[in-house]
């Protein structure tokens, strides 16, 4: 784009071309403040539960903690060693979807069998809280990426147990309209503010820190579907009632298979 400024032929082309590198500057800074903010959130992300698990190792190292108390610190290491492993996991992700760096896979995906693939999963945290999980719809396939429409649903069908209520219901629904397919990820959960519906695809946004902290997370899933659905040239909306439920809806282009 900035080529155009190099040889402008006319005057008209070099206004065209100068508000095409105007644009071109803004959005890399753009970018590079994501890119910034990103890195710093990371590296404070990371830190905290490694500096927990630090402290909590050289307490028990240094023979500082009661014998009864031991279990309990133990633990602690590993429920913040999980979080780690949870962040990692799902920075590294965020970081494969990113465009230079994402699989170009391009196979044929069947959404129905792959949902009930994801629901198979997490059948043991729904039952966990007690919460129906229903699969209902038709077989729709369509080219794409089978990793990541599996994370696709995967985060949203998660994060609907997650934020349900004990005994609550988690519905899923495959479909298709003309050229498109359906996904519906509905729950009867907490619901999402409606003050924070236009932040929840950020990275590391978590509505209401405190409510969130009982309930593990990092963050990064929601980032994960936006960018998932980004990758297939969909789209994703979000329809939440606070403290009664929320429900999803991915269309994904269905291409022909070449
Ligand atoms: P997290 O790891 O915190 O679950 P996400 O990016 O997946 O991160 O979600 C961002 C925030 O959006 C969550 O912290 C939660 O507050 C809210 N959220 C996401 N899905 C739901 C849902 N189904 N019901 C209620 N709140 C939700």
């Amino acid at each position: 784009q900035c080529e155009v400024i190099a040889s402008p032929s006319n005057s008209l082309d070099m206004v065209c071309g100068l508000v095409v590198f105007i644009m071109d500057v803004t959005e890399k800074q753009e970018l590079e403040t994501m890119r910034r903010e990103f890195t710093s959130n990371v590296s404070h992300e990371l830190k905290t539960p490694l500096t927990t698990i630090y402290g909590t190792a050289d307490m028990l190292a240094n023979g500082m903690v009661k014998q009864e108390d031991v279990a309990q610190f133990g633990g602690n290491i590993r429920s913040e060693s999980e979080r780690l492993i949870n962040l990692i996991n799902d920075i590294v992700s965020l970081s494969k979807l990113d465009e230079d760096s994402a699989p170009r896979e391009n196979e044929s995906v069947e959404l129905y069998a792959l949902a009930e693939e994801v629901l198979d999963r997490l059948k043991l945290s729904a039952a966990e809280k007690g919460i129906t999980a229903s699969l209902t719809g038709e077989r729709v396939s369509l080219i794409g990426s089978r990793t990541i429409l599996s994370e696709v649903i995967y985060n949203l069908c998660d994060n609907a147990i997650k934020y349900n209520v004990s005994g609550g219901k988690l519905d899923v629904k495959v479909s298709h309209i003309p050229q498109r397919a359906i996904i519906t990820v509905s729950d009867t959960g907490m619901g999402i503010p409606k003050e924070h519906i236009g932040r929840i695809f950020e990275r590391f946004y978590r509505v209401d820190k405190s409510r969130s902290r009982r309930i593990k997370g990092t963050g990064l899933g929601l980032s994960i579907v936006k960018h998932g659905v980004m990758y297939h040239k969909g789209t994703v909306r979000v329809e939440s009632v606070a403290g009664s439920g929320t429900t999803f809806v991915v269309e994904l282009p269905i291409e022909k298979k070449q």
